[in-house]
């Protein structure tokens, strides 16, 4: 029923960022060494994302556009296992697809030579599927969205709204995801592209710009079951959101209160008023330990021992604060 697939879709997909993300993340699963994401009016006109990931067979295709399809997992045994992939829900091609026009290019890696797959779905149908030249890896491209949803559409925002979303989310995967050669591109600009040969640093860098770059200083610290590492900046560099305060969580993004006060508390009186540092930190905790929850509109997580992961990361960023004499 195409009503209730557009409503479900809305679950998933909320605007062009939300796409991107879907999508950069069934990249990064695909085992892919380079992503590049081009998007056009802030990805509400186009949104392509390529990558050299393991790539589809024209079976694979056919199979991954249909509903709660995923290559991901075998069964509930898996589920059990725990997951490790990014998705495995197997909704976000068929749901984007339904909302949306979608042109899917994959070549399998190392599939027999020369031949690839085009698929075309609009309104979640598929229009067609043939033979096509590309090169090994997929490229997903979602062009119109919200073609046929009138009253989602209308709820976008401006073109500089909506891309500030799309680079946010593209961010978060290249600087958690240093080996992986991430590129953004917005109207024929491109705005970053990391190098995917290098450390947290350099993809800071890349991302950031010099700058910012250099104004971040490492900050490490374990006790007990957590682990904290990654950046904070000087007290000098800083913005007016918090938006540039990142948390990874046994590296995976998440929204984290705790971790972003205590980043804060450890900076003391050291920052002017509503001005926020960058830092990009990676927790690491037993999965016993932190319960994230995975829907795709939320990144939350819920620590079993919070005020532990809060003494772990404000000693940590204090201490790094403190050895640069500052
Ligand atoms: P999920 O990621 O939850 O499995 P998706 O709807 O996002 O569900 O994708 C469905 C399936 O399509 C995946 O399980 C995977 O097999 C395949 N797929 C999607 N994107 C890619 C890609 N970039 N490279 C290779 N396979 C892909
Ligand atoms: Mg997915």
């Amino acid at each position: 029923d195409v009503t209730v697939r557009q409503i479900a879709a809305g679950e998933v997909v909320e605007r062009p960022a939300s796409v991107v993300k879907e999508l950069v993340e069934n990249s990064l699963d695909a085992d892919a060494n380079r992503i590049d994401v081009t998007v056009e009016s802030g990805g509400t006109d186009r949104i392509a994302v390529s990558d050299d990931g393991i790539g589809m067979s024209e079976a694979d295709l056919r199979a991954a556009v249909r509903e709660h399809t995923t290559s991901k997992i075998e069964d509930a045994a898996d589920l059990d296992a725990g997951v490790t992939t990014l998705g495995f829900r197997g909704e976000a091609l068929h749901t984007i697809g339904a909302v949306s026009r979608v042109t899917i290019t994959s070549k399998p890696r190392d599939g027999e030579a020369g031949r690839g797959t085009e698929l075309r779905l609009a309104g979640g149908e598929v229009e067609s599927v043939g033979p096509a030249g590309c090169p090994e890896g997929t490229t997903v491209e979602v062009a119109d969205l919200f073609y046929n949803t009138p009253a989602r559409r209308k709820y976008l925002k401006t073109t500089t709204t909506e891309f500030s979303h799309v680079n946010t989310v593209v961010t978060r995967y290249a600087l958690a995801n240093p080996d992986v050669a991430v590129s953004l591109t917005h109207d024929g600009r491109e705005v970053f592209a990391t190098t995917g040969r290098g450390d947290l640093r350099s993809a800071l860098l890349s991302v950031y710009g010099r700058e910012v770059a250099e104004s971040m200083i490492r900050a490490d610290g374990e006790s007990g079951a957590v682990a904290v590492s990654g950046y904070v900046s000087d007290p000098e560099t800083t913005r007016s959101t918090r938006e540039y305060m990142s948390t990874y969580v046994n590296g995976r993004y998440v929204s984290s209160p705790v971790v972003r006060e205590a980043v804060l508390s450890a900076y003391g009186g050291q920052l002017s008023a509503e001005r926020y540092p960058f830092a990009v930190l990676f927790v690491e905790v037993p999965p016993s330990e932190v319960d994230v929850n995975v829907h795709p509109r939320k990144m939350e997580c819920r620590w079993s021992d919070e005020s532990a992961v809060k003494a772990t990361v404000e000693t940590a960023v204090e201490e790094a604060l403190l050895d640069h004499g500052l």
